[in-house]
């Protein structure tokens, strides 16, 4: 607790300081920056995607103002708020699609009234969107699948079933965090569960939980020896599907998005990995992007490119970091994503 503490207080002096003076930009007009959400079920969203977007345009943009919705997975209801965002003047979209392919409606609507379209954290498939700002999505699979792969060996299991839990089919990272681990699983050693891969509609945690029902009854209770799940979410459905069958002791499962939930269970042990991406810099990078949009300034930085079927889409892609017990302290509680204190007390 003591480092713990020291560290909380070596890194509260890294404080951002912004690139550009909200007072250089004299007109006094309200811009309408819209930044659209999927679903508000993964926790990362309301805590920190959105706040923190917030927050960036505000200290760079006085006379701006974020018009937030939020589509809880429904893709119609994301194409009614986008169009709303737009008939209510909105000057820039950052859209995080819920069908990364059905969104392209959204954005052939904004570019027909010149309104440009940043892509946030996941791609818009087959549309001319502007910008594309994410982390490496394939790295996160190849970290979720090294980890447990080196977990299972050193353990002394070289062979055996692993239940392949995907995300989302209409999101794209799903698709990419599938081929990253499927890099690293195809040439393991071992097998994956089932057959043709499975996707869960909508990211639900209720809907992995059945599919691992299902698997659970078909391989039998022994019958695998770890759990890939895409992310937290997915990953606490297994884990509640595998106690729920009696399933003792639990095999590593994996997740993604280092929620509390999953450090919580990583450190009691139902859990053995989680991939963090560290959200603060891909929402004030989005933010950045969005009021230079607004005031009429070069977007710097997006040196990355990404194809979506139609082009290649400037891009900012940042690293993610494989988090387990070990390195909980170096990683999540020295960047601030929570306080130990938070980690330590159940809700
Ligand atoms: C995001 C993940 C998130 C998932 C479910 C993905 O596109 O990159 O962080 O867990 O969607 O919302």
């Amino acid at each position: 607790a003591v480092a713990a503490a020291m560290l909380l207080a070596l890194t509260a002096t890294a404080c951002e300081s912004s690139d550009q003076d909200p007072d250089s930009d004299r007109s006094s007009d309200t811009a309408k920056i819209a930044l659209l959400l999927p679903e508000s079920q993964t926790t990362r969203y309301e805590q920190f995607d959105k706040p923190l977007f917030e927050a960036k345009v505000k200290a760079l943009c006085a006379r701006c103002d974020v018009v937030y919705s939020n589509a809880n997975q429904q893709t119609d209801t994301q194409q009614q708020q986008a169009e709303s965002a737009l008939n209510d003047d909105a000057e820039v979209l950052v859209l995080d699609p819920v069908d990364g392919a059905a969104a392209a409606t959204i954005v052939r609507a904004a570019k027909a009234k010149n309104v440009p379209v940043i892509s946030y954290d996941r791609l818009v498939t087959g549309a001319d969107v502007d910008f594309y700002i994410s982390f490496d999505n394939e790295k996160v699979g190849a970290l979720q699948a090294t980890s447990l792969v080196e977990k299972l060996k050193a353990d002394g299991t070289t062979s055996g079933n692993v239940v392949m839990i995907n995300g989302s089919p209409t999101d794209n990272n799903a698709r990419l965090f599938n081929k990253g681990a499927k890099s690293v699983l195809s040439t393991s050693g071992f097998r994956l569960q089932p057959a043709g891969d499975y996707f869960t509609p909508e990211w639900k945690p209720e809907n992995a939980q059945t599919f691992m029902d299902g698997q659970i009854s078909a391989l039998g209770k022994d019958g695998f020896v770890g759990v890939y799940a895409a992310n937290d979410g997915t990953a606490g459905g297994a884990i509640a599907a595998m106690k729920a069958a009696g399933v003792s002791p639990l095999p590593p499962v994996t997740g993604q998005d280092a929620e509390l939930a999953a450090i919580q269970r990583i450190i009691n042990g139902d859990q053995y990995m989680t991939v963090y991406k560290a959200i603060q810099p891909e929402a004030e990078k989005a933010a950045e992007m969005a009021v230079a949009l607004v005031l009429g300034r070069d977007v710097v930085g997006a040196d990355a490119k990404v194809n979506n079927g139609v082009k290649d889409v400037p891009s900012v892609l940042l690293p993610p970091v494989a988090v387990t017990k070990d390195n909980i302290k170096r990683t999540v509680v020295a960047d601030q994503f929570y306080t130990v204190a938070q980690i330590c007390t159940p809700d």
